[in-house]
């Protein structure tokens, strides 16, 4: 696959310091992309409560302007956001998504409503102290991924956004604590959210940032849940490695195409501003 359509820069508050726009499109080219999309983080809610720093959106836009210009005759450049909790801060949200030219438009879900990031329930953190997964039992778990995907769903409903990132990103954090997450009891509702997805024209992403190489690791969604979205009708797929260094762009990609392909994929199809992109998995 040559297209990496989630990335972040040193934008992002928790962007390497090497990870330059430019740095990250050389990465891209010497990994053989046809396409990048850089999407730094705007958490919106954590801008505006000071939770996070305030992501520099006049500098990633002109960094991005910049190295379309640099690449052109190389790569793709895709101006693009990394948007969280759009629907907890709407006004604020669609003024962002108005003030700039986004190319393509991430829509997460990194933590829920009056609630701390799933991140911080798996460490010991003194400035963001949260119930922590590794104590909760299993039924708390579920119901926490319960709530993920009501809100998710509650998102779709949100105008403008193009992809859905890491649908299961709890899973990473339940999983990195030694828990584990049952997808049986959920996949009703997991089955309805894709078919809302399919309806809204929204793309599911594939996040390989958990996955390794040789194909073990953790898919974002797991194989069943991609199976399901197929088996669901939907033929909107993209890829991110989520990278936030430039070496990891594309992170195992082999293995990601391999699942896609198992799962019954054969190009990625991404809606952007500029309209769907349609680009082969096996390349
Ligand atoms: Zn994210
Ligand atoms: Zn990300």
């Amino acid at each position: 696959m040559r297209a990496d359509l989630h990335t972040h820069t040193l934008y992002s508050f928790d962007g390497d310091p090497t990870a330059t726009v430019n740095a990250m499109c050389e990465s891209a080219i010497a990994k053989g992309l046809t396409h990048l999309a850089i999407t730094d983080h705007c958490d919106i809610n954590g801008e505006i409560e000071g939770i996070y720093p305030v992501l520099d959106k006049d500098a990633v836009f002109d960094a991005v302007c910049a190295a379309k210009k640099t690449y052109a005759r190389r790569l793709t450049v895709l101006f693009g956001i990394e948007l969280g909790q759009a629907t907890q801060y709407p006004t604020e949200a669609r003024a962002l998504l108005e003030r700039y030219p986004y190319d393509i438009v991430l829509g997460s879900l990194h933590n829920l409503a009056n609630t701390p990031d799933f991140y911080y329930m798996s460490v010991q953190d003194a400035d963001f102290p949260a119930p922590q997964l590794a104590e909760m039992s299993d039924g708390e778990i579920a119901a926490l991924f319960e709530r993920s995907l009501q809100e998710t769903s509650a998102l779709l409903d949100f105008e403008g956004i193009h992809v859905l990132p890491h649908l299961t990103y709890l899973h990473r954090y339940v999983r990195q604590v030694g828990r584990k997450l049952n997808f049986t009891p959920h996949l009703p509702q997991i089955a309805a959210l894709f078919e809302k997805m399919i309806r809204q024209g929204v793309a599911l992403e594939l996040n390989t940032s958990s996955l390794v190489a040789d194909g073990t690791g953790l898919p974002m969604p797991t194989a069943e849940l991609l199976a399901l979205y197929r088996q669901c009708g939907g033929k909107l797929i993209s890829v991110g490695s989520d990278a936030h260094v430039p070496h990891r762009i594309a992170q195992s990609f082999d293995a990601a195409a391999a699942l896609l392909t198992a799962c019954g994929f054969t190009a990625l199809s991404v809606p952007t501003a500029g309209g769907i992109l349609t680009l082969p998995i096996n390349s």
